[in-house]
């Protein structure tokens, strides 16, 4: 299959200097696909100027995921919302980050352990300017019940976010997102395939860096997808240097793919769950190279192959443009 290559030239305005991006994108997630939306066009001078740090949140919330990425240019992308009795991530952010907008949902499957900060995240940082899930779920599977509000304001979205997204606000273009590669794909709904196969995957490559978010994907899922997306996610993969895999279906038994770790060895697992609820599968914590660590203030550097939410609260990565790192676990930082 032929595939388009948008090809951008980018001016540093203050330093002169002239970048080429390369937009290739895979043909299953186009924008043309019918799967984004926008609420309002983005303001594209300022996303391509300021740079930081890459910066990946896994949030502590129990049993359930949520991810806060924000990229280079300050775009806030949010993979899941889930929150806790106590804590809503996307409160948190509002009032701590000063972040009072969100570029980009994925919602991997709107179980309520992945959409029950949704009505929060809304209200503390508005509608998102797109978003991508899984939309060949029949409705019974999309809205379950639709008793509750999380999967009222779920209905919402994915019955209005219907119109395709124009790549110059495509989350997914390099020059729109500070040059974040993202790769995202699922399985078409069979019945025969539970709801934790139909997870979207994600994606997300800077500097040399590769962090994968499978949703609740399990193995014979893994195998479906990856056989339909292999040559774009193998692309990604063979580009970086540091892979971390936030472990699908919270490291539980059921969620290990040991061809998932084979296709994408990651040197760290990063486990989402509630303490004491269920174990993590020894293959998640014992498999992985491991990567050299300090992982709070007041502790030494040390190698570490995974490391779970369930006593160490949350997770943070700040990546520098030259892939250098800064991962972050302790119960309490700003
Ligand atoms: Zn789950």
């Amino acid at each position: 299959m032929r595939r388009k290559i948008l090809i951008c030239h980018i001016i540093n305005t203050n330093t002169g200097m002239i970048g080429r991006v390369e937009f290739m994108p895979s043909p299953k997630d186009s924008p043309e696909s019918g799967c984004w939306s926008l609420t309002e066009s983005i303001d594209f001078a300022s996303s391509e100027m300021s740079q930081q740090d890459f910066s990946f949140t896994l949030w502590d919330v129990d049993h359930g995921l949520c991810i806060w990425i924000q990229t280079p240019n300050g775009q806030n992308h949010w993979i899941d919302c889930k929150k806790t009795d106590g804590f809503s991530p996307s409160e948190h952010v509002k009032k701590n980050h000063e972040v009072s907008r969100l570029d980009y949902l994925i919602v991997s499957h709107p179980d309520t352990d992945h959409i029950n900060d949704l009505p929060n995240i809304v209200k503390a940082l508005g509608k998102p300017r797109a978003l991508y899930r899984n939309k060949t779920l029949p409705d019974s599977e999309k809205f379950k019940s639709g008793s509750l509000e999380c999967q009222t304001v779920y209905k919402e979205l994915d019955t209005t976010y219907t119109s395709p997204v124009k790549p110059e606000n495509d989350p997914h273009n390099l020059v729109v997102n500070g040059g974040v590669d993202i790769q995202v794909g699922y399985n078409a709904y069979s019945q025969e395939m539970s709801g934790n196969n139909t997870s979207v995957v994600a994606f997300y490559h800077y500097a040399g860096w590769l962090f994968v978010c499978p949703g609740d994907i399990e193995d014979g899922g893994w195998k479906k997808l990856w056989q339909a997306r292999k040559a774009d996610f193998e692309l990604l993969i063979s580009k970086s240097k540091w892979r971390v895999l936030v472990a699908p279906h919270h490291g539980r038994t059921s969620g290990y793919s040991q061809d998932m770790m084979d296709n994408i060895k990651p040197h760290l697992v990063i486990v989402s769950d509630a303490a004491g609820q269920s174990e993590t599968d020894r293959r998640f914590r014992e498999n992985p190279p491991g990567l050299k660590i300090k992982v709070a203030p007041e502790s030494e550097a040390r190698l570490w192959k995974y490391l779970s939410t369930k006593g160490g609260g949350r997770v943070r990565f700040d990546i520098s443009g030259t892939g250098s790192y800064k991962i972050h676990q302790y119960e309490y930082w700003g």
